[in-house]
């Protein structure tokens, strides 16, 4: 579930934007200070900001110019009045997208939805890339710069994972991903292959679950657990 960090000191907009957001399946945080939502940001990094330009102590622009020294989360600004941001500078200071107040809360949520689905890609290129990285013609993952020693089975379970992170796959979907037919006795070793990439991915990362389980569906690949 997406996390929305709703940077507001008027409280009305706040609750109108959590209960669409909440609506939309996200869920969120509320803070009405600028240098708060810095410090939020740095311990539990949410998946998008909702930024209001004025707040009562750091504005939006400098709080969204500090949050760009440590962050790439993607930011839309609240404004108070059209002509307060033009886009041309929202954007050169990191935002993603803008609204104008009074807005539709709805839209906002439909416009949050449709930012995140554009990070996506880039979500996924970017931790994805830094953390895992294929070489699918040596048949060679390596995990946070170190390669790991895999099976051939091995390889493509993994492969198959990191290429749609957060997407869920059936056992079945994996077995198809190996080659293998589907049948109740191969389901098993879907789970002993998976048992096995996780000893080695913990030989790297002791305490990261880059592979998640979802009980009675799948696996899936979770950037932010690696
Ligand atoms: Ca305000």
């Amino acid at each position: 579930m997406p996390h929305i960090l709703i940077v507001e000191d008027e409280a009305a907009i706040a609750d109108t934007l959590i209960f669409a957001l909440q609506g939309e399946g996200f869920s969120t945080t509320w803070l009405s200070l600028g240098q708060a939502a810095l410090e939020h940001q740095r311990a539990t990094p949410a998946d998008l900001i909702i930024l209001d330009i004025g707040l009562p102590d750091i504005s939006g622009f400098e709080t969204c110019k500090q949050l760009r020294r440590f962050s790439e989360v993607p930011v839309m600004f609240l404004s108070a009045r059209d002509g307060e941001i033009d886009r041309v500078v929202g954007l050169e200071i990191g935002a993603d997208d803008y609204v104008v107040k009074p807005f539709s809360p709805r839209e906002v949520a439909a416009r949050v939805k449709a930012i995140l689905k554009r990070m996506g890609p880039r979500a996924i290129a970017e931790p994805a890339s830094a953390l895992f990285v294929v070489d699918a013609e040596r048949v060679q993952i390596s995990y946070r710069n170190q390669p790991l020693s895999l099976t051939r089975h091995e390889f493509r379970l993994l492969q198959c994972l990191l290429e749609q992170p957060e997407r869920v796959f059936s056992r079945e979907q994996l077995l198809d991903a190996l080659g293998v037919a589907a049948d109740a006795g191969y389901e098993r070793s879907i789970d002993s292959h998976i048992k096995s990439v996780r000893a080695k991915l913990r030989l790297v990362a002791a305490t990261a679950e880059p592979i998640q389980t979802h009980r009675g569906l799948g696996y899936s690949y979770s950037p932010s657990h690696s």
